[in-house]
């Protein structure tokens, strides 16, 4: 099923996607739950019982809200997850780390007020940063919470997946040894179109792809992740409980703007789309 929050005449609802991709229809819950989005289902076993209400409603005629417009907490990251894309870093930016790929993966995270819808403006911090790049990404959302999740198990704790630009100043990543801060800027993660429950899509086995102003620029498939997704539920859950409602984005395939040579970074007016086999598509004007 694939699972739209949205807003339509001024209210926030949470609706099925219908199987053909044109309209939605909203479950019916109190509008202080809707409010939540998508976790609101998440949050409970039985909302694949919830009854809906209203008439389904084409989606060009409701505007689409990321899946999750606000996260409880903060998003967890994966860096340098793709063979190809730790390869162009160790050629381009890292070239006295000889190490393609380390022990353990690289876990950040982003701040979950960045968040904004699969069509809404990223904003360019102006003064504060010069080298603002994109990074497709495939995100999983956690269904079944728990800690020291084991990789057998890993699978059953995945409500669903959606689609990520985990948007990324370059200059200030660096500047501050952790990445937060480069990562977390207003308006840095754009999400969605919807979430696709597991049941529909297996995000191990499909293909991230991410385009700047129609230039194809990233082609990869998760089937080159370095740590895959039950490794890093596993990681993820060492010590620390993961919530329903969390997210992990898996990490970016080779082709981001830092790794091209001269590297480019996006500047006003640019349109980055972002598309997962399986999902959709989302894309963002940089303003
Ligand atoms: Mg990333």
């Amino acid at each position: 099923m694939r699972i739209a929050t949205y807003e339509h005449a001024g209210q926030r609802l949470v609706g099925r996607v219908s199987d053909d991709g044109l309209s939605v229809t909203a479950f019916a819950l109190a509008p202080d739950r809707a409010r939540l989005g998508a976790l609101s289902l998440i949050e409970r076993g039985d909302w694949r019982s919830l009854p809906t209400q209203g008439a389904a409603l084409a989606l060009q005629q409701v505007r689409l809200l990321a899946p999750l417009p606000h996260p409880r907490r903060n998003l967890f990251c994966v860096g340098r997850n793709y063979h190809e894309h730790a390869k162009e870093l160790r050629d381009s930016v890292f070239k006295n780390n000889n190490a393609n790929v380390a022990a353990w993966p690289i876990v950040f995270t982003k701040v979950p007020e960045c968040v904004v819808g699969p069509y809404d403006e990223v904003q360019l911090p102006h003064g504060i940063t010069e080298q603002v790049d994109y990074e497709s990404e495939l995100a999983l959302i956690i269904g079944v919470g728990g800690k020291n999740i084991r990789k057998e198990d890993a699978m059953g704790h995945i409500f669903g997946y959606t689609i990520v630009n985990d948007v990324t100043a370059r200059d200030v990543q660096m500047r501050h040894q952790q990445w937060d801060m480069g990562k977390s800027f207003d308006t840095f993660c754009p999400m969605g179109p919807w979430i696709v429950t597991a049941d529909e899509l297996d995000g191990t086995r499909t293909r991230v792809r991410g385009w700047v102003n129609g230039e194809l620029r990233q082609d990869g498939h998760t089937q080159d992740l370095i740590f895959d997704i039950p490794t890093l539920i596993e990681t993820c859950s060492r010590g620390i409980t993961l919530y329903p409602g969390d997210v992990i984005a898996t990490g970016t395939p080779a082709g981001v703007g830092m790794g091209l040579n001269p590297p480019q970074y996006l500047k006003r007016g640019d349109v980055v789309r972002v598309e997962i086999e399986g999902i959709g598509a989302i894309e963002n004007r940089f303003a």
